[in-house]
């Protein structure tokens, strides 16, 4: 290992949209800077995530930095929901304008980071054989960053092509004519089917748990809408940052349980939401999220619409969920149910038939041997903490991250995890994240890390260590909270539910404006349940 002479007020590992925000606030507060990025450009998830179909679900609108008044005039979206290559050229297009790449070294993962307790800054390793010095670290890591293989037996014996929704490979994949398996359902399953139906002569997909999916109804952008937006995005962005989830839509639409409401009003304001498409489907009521019996009837009506659309009734029955709608991250699609309709798409349940292993030519279940030319593995994410245990972190007296979060992680505000001082970071468990529109999310932690690193400077303060006992109480909290609501009801990733032998913990913070408040509360009390020295 090379020991280099580069120092830096801040290593940020990442260059996705978070890594590029916090890259350029902190040169803009005048931090010596680098960011490391795995990939060779910038752009995280949208670099990564290239399967046929991959779409945002949060409004192209709202799915933009708002940092920039000047950015979020200029910039034009084509569409209601932007697809994959769009924000992927939105995210570079963010790194010439503020010329970004200068300080982020490409192709360069960190493989380690320990904390040097004596000269008080963090030792930090890449893949490039280099090691540099940084005041600060800043893990900018992204929550959906390691993909997830099944345990699968024989996974290596298939001779035909293999593909992973999250690792999906920059040159155009030709599925002209091939027979295809889909290991999966979730989101990006969901989003793949029906592009994966057009080209492939029989597609066959596996499915363990049935999702709910909403139409996303996607359209071209309506001039009329973004003028409007435009003409006053300051106030856009300050009422969706006060719904729950960041997300206008998740606004409850009206103040009432859908309990209280008489049929058939109740259905029509469902069929409405339905018809309108997108997360909105749960602001019908004010408490879907929240009670059982209201949850059981937007399901109800979510399971009816898949009876509709879904010609033969045993598939439909199959394709039917029935845990609790939004437990799991709810889907947002264009025709993926319509695709069981066609002849060439077959649904296997792998409940009543279970897939033994992946062989030479394909996948064999229980039942049957399915031939492939190519297996899409669409298995998710080790999801907000995969990334982060991958990487050696050492904090105080050389305890691991592993180690301490062998039980599941351990956070205060999400931000900052304790005995590892000066490490931030974005949008970590234990902050709303993933149930929020990300972007929104990114932009408060870049902005509070930015204040913080700021009020240190002013105060010549070189340290900030969470205090053991406000993490503890923020962990507990964040369960608190979660439990008041129906999320840990089912086996999601926001558990950790879906890695075998990952500690099942729920680890995003509910809440957007209840999270915030509670941030600027710790600030105004002078960093309250941190030591600053
Ligand atoms: P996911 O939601 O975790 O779905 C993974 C799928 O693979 C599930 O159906 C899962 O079944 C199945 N699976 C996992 N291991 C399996 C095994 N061993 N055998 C059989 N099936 C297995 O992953 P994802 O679809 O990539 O989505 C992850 C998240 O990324 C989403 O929740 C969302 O937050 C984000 N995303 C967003 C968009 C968007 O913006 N539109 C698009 C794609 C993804 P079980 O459910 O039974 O575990």
């Amino acid at each position: 290992m090379v020991e280099s002479s580069r120092t830096f007020d801040a290593v940020v590992v990442g260059a996705g949209f978070a890594g590029m925000y916090m890259l350029h606030r902190l040169r803009e507060l005048g931090f010596q800077a680098v960011s490391f990025e795995r990939a060779d450009g910038v752009g995280g998830t949208w670099y990564w995530n290239r399967y046929p179909g991959a779409r945002c679900d949060v409004e192209s609108l709202e799915y933009s930095y708002s940092f920039s008044a000047e950015l979020q005039q200029q910039w034009e979206w084509s569409e209601r929901y932007s697809g994959q290559p769009e924000i992927l050229k939105y995210a570079n297009h963010v790194a010439d304008r503020f010329d970004l790449r200068k300080d982020i070294e490409f192709e360069t993962s960190v493989v380690s980071a320990k904390f040097n307790e004596a000269a008080k800054h963090w030792v930090v390793s890449t893949d490039r054989d280099e090691t540099v010095i940084s005041r600060f670290l800043i893990m900018a890591t992204g929550c959906l960053s390691s993909t997830n293989m099944p345990q699968i037996d024989g996974i290596d014996t298939f001779e035909g092509e293999t593909y992973h929704t999250g690792e999906w490979p920059h040159e155009p994949v030709d599925l002209n004519g091939k027979r295809v398996g889909v290991i999966g359902t979730g989101s990006s399953a969901i989003q793949a089917i029906p592009y994966l139906a057009n080209e492939a002569a029989e597609l066959v997909v596996f499915q363990r748990t049935p999702n709910f999916s909403i139409p996303a109804r996607n359209r071209s952008a309506d001039p009329a809408e973004v003028d409007a937006v435009k003409a006053d995005y300051e106030t856009f962005r300050a009422v969706n940052r006060m719904a729950p989830a960041a997300i206008r839509g998740t606004m409850p639409g009206r103040d009432q349980s859908a309990l209280d409401v008489a049929e058939p009003e109740r259905t029509e304001e469902l069929l409405k939401r339905w018809e309108h498409g997108g997360f909105a489907f749960m602001g019908a009521f004010n408490d879907l999220g929240l009670n059982k019996a209201s949850n059981d009837i937007a399901a109800e009506f979510v399971r009816e619409r898949i009876r509709d659309i879904v010609d033969d009734p045993e598939v439909a029955e199959t394709l039917a969920p029935h845990n609790v709608i939004g437990c799991k991250r709810i889907c947002l699609d264009t025709n993926y149910f319509e695709t069981y309709n066609l002849p060439h798409v077959k649904l296997v349940d792998i409940n009543k038939d279970p897939i033994e292993r992946l062989n030479a030519n394909g996948v064999k279940t229980a039942a049957s041997q399915y031939d492939f030319d190519v297996v899409v593995f669409a298995t998710g994410f080790d999801a907000m903490t995969g990334t982060l245990l991958r990487i050696d972190i050492q904090g105080l007296n050389g305890q691991s991250l592993q180690d301490k979060w062998a039980e599941g992680p351990k956070t205060y505000l999400g931000l900052t995890t304790a005995n590892f001082p000066n490490l931030f970071m974005i949008s970590g468990p234990g902050s709303p994240s993933v149930l929020t529109n990300m972007i929104v999310s990114i932009e408060q932690h870049v902005d509070w890390i930015a204040a913080c690193l700021e009020h240190m400077r002013a105060n010549q303060h070189q340290l900030i260590n969470a205090d053991a006992n406000a993490e503890t109480e923020w962990v507990a909290y964040v369960n608190a909270i979660a439990d008041m609501t129906l999320y840990p009801t089912c086996n999601s990733w926001y558990l950790g539910a879906n890695i075998p032998g990952k500690p099942r913990v729920f680890m995003p913070h509910v809440g957007f404006p209840n999270y915030v408040q509670r941030c600027e509360e710790v600030v105004n009390n002078n960093y309250q349940g941190f030591e600053l020295a």
